[in-house]
């Protein structure tokens, strides 16, 4: 980072790395390795638009380390997207997949443009492009892309369809999160809200909290907000706020899950739900509340207002809503906060289930995929936890300090240092 300028994802993601190397006196050799992504492919392509013009987009896909397995990663469509944040985000799907368990390595991909700009036609001959670019370096055993922010299911079913046209073959496992009739899994859209609620569940565990008696607020209600309102909801915890980009509601009584759907169906957004009073996006978060769920955008939890939140977990649903200065007041606090990399790697770990299920031509029914993906957050909140009271740190440094434990551990038995 220069001085004077703000710090960017991926000064962010060092620091974080940084901070459990340290505590773990890792291997300088191995540090040197896992500060920067192994490869990261930056191209330049064309894009023809339906006027006749040929507009020029910039794409990247960050490959950050295999040692656990082959690559895995989304693919964003978005005006802000830039090589730093994409080389921070493969770093963090490094260790996501490693704190989940799932045999996997990170990478993240992303077009520098506005989607919600382009036609459907444009939108396809753009994917398809950027997908027939980067398929030198992807594969179903080399590195696996998914779905993140403005790209979905059609998004992947374009990219697996462009890289069958040289594999000749089906190959479904070259891509996650894709429609079910295609070899999409069950289970996978509410995948990341449910591995939210079963972290909250299992910290309420730790924490004694009795859940029946908590409230909770939600900030973002999109696809892992909302599914993860629905979950915590089942738990017997009252979601008391929720807000999206347009501002939030705050109903003391309680906002059930059905009630934001339908009005969110109906107007767009969750403003003027019935009995709700307005509050901020910024109000929401400091709101007097047990669980906190920060579900929309990166940076929300910072140095300014860490002081004031009164939730005693927060679960964090997005990537990177906290920084590192947040994290340290948080943990002075006696707040207990459940990391990106464990929090929200439900959806990850569905997207592991597709795969396998992809592999064996076997698809399993949506009670057999929930179940395995409970198991798997269960087992990954248990290490995480084990290993920041073993350290006496708080979960974050705790997960980077069990992920990076075992990144190292296959990279020095396969005699990469
Ligand atoms: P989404 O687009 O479905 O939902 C985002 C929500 O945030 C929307 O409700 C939007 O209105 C709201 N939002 C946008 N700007 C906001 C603002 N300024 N203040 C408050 N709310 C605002 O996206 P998503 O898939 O739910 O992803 C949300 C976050 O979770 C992102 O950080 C993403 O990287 C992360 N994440 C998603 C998945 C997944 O499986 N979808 C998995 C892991 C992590």
């Amino acid at each position: 980072m220069s001085m004077g300028m703000q710090k960017t994802q991926y000064d962010m993601a060092v620091e974080q790395f940084q901070k459990a190397a340290d505590i773990m006196k890792l291997d300088p050799n191995v540090q040197e390795i896992l500060r920067k992504p192994r490869r990261i492919l930056s191209i330049n392509f064309p894009v023809k638009m339906d006027d006749g013009r040929i507009l020029l987009y910039q794409g990247f896909r960050s490959q950050h380390n295999n040692a656990l397995g082959p690559y895995k990663g989304g693919i964003r469509f978005h005006p802000n997207v830039t090589i730093d944040e994409v080389k921070a985000l493969s770093m963090w799907m490094t260790w996501k997949c490693a704190v989940a368990g799932i045999p996997f390595g990170g990478a993240k991909g992303g077009v520098t443009v506005n989607p919600k700009g382009l036609s459907k036609a444009e939108l396809e001959r753009l994917s398809r492009s950027f997908f027939s670019l980067i398929s030198e370096i992807v594969g179903p055993f080399r590195d696996i892309p998914a779905p993140d922010v403005y790209t979905d299911s059609q998004t992947m079913a374009w990219f697996m369809d462009e890289y069958s046209k040289n594999d000749r073959n089906n190959p479904f496992a070259v891509v996650t999160g894709k429609p079910l009739i295609i070899g999409g899994s069950l289970g996978r859209d509410s995948a990341t809200g449910r591995g939210v609620s079963v972290n909250v569940e299992e910290a309420a565990r730790q924490l004694k909290l009795n859940l029946k008696n908590c409230t909770c607020a939600i900030q973002g209600w999109g696809n892992v907000g909302s599914f993860a309102h629905k979950f915590i909801e089942e738990t017997g915890v009252k979601v008391v706020a929720v807000s999206d980009s347009k501002g939030g509601a705050h109903k003391q009584s309680g906002i059930k899950y059905s009630e934001v759907l339908s009005h969110k169906q109906k107007t767009g957004n969750v403003l003027n739900l019935p009995g709700s009073e307005a509050v901020t996006n910024e109000e929401l978060l400091e709101l007097d509340v047990d669980i906190l769920v920060p579900a929309a955008l990166e940076d929300v939890i910072t140095a300014d207002n860490a002081k004031r939140i009164k939730a005693k977990l927060v679960a964090e649903g997005a990537n990177g809503p906290t920084t590192p200065e947040a994290d340290d007041i948080l943990f002075k606090n006696h707040v207990t906060l459940v990391p990106d990399i464990l929090a929200n790697s439900g959806g990850v770990s569905t997207s592991y289930l597709e795969w396998v299920q992809n592999l064996q031509h076997l698809y399993w029914s949506a009670e057999e995929v929930d179940h395995r993906l409970k198991a798997i957050m269960v087992s990954a909140f248990a290490e995480v936890w084990k290993t920041s009271q073993k350290h006496n740190v708080d979960m974050r440094t705790g997960a980077y300090i069990y992920a990076i434990g075992k990144v190292t551990e296959a990279m020095k038995i396969r005699g990469w240092v």
